[in-house]
């Protein structure tokens, strides 16, 4: 490998909780802390509204990830 080679992760596309990057398509889920989480790894977590921080009965909001 010549010196100066480097390999850019983009921040976002890193999942904060297994540490692995998104795929196009993926099932997310925003942690209110943490941000964009894999769907499947925030399942067992207490589900809150994101604007007031509230206990939710409800299901996670999920969408597909999608690549800038
Ligand atoms: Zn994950």
């Amino acid at each position: 490998m010549k010196s100066g080679t480097r390999i850019a992760l983009h921040r976002l596309d890193l999942c904060p909780v297994c540490l692995v990057g998104f795929s196009a398509g993926d099932s997310c889920a925003t942690d209110i802390e943490l941000g964009t989480c894999h769907a499947a790894c925030l399942e067992g977590a207490p589900v809150v509204y994101l604007d007031t921080g509230e206990p939710s009965d409800g299901p996670v909001t999920t969408f597909p990830y999608e690549p800038d």
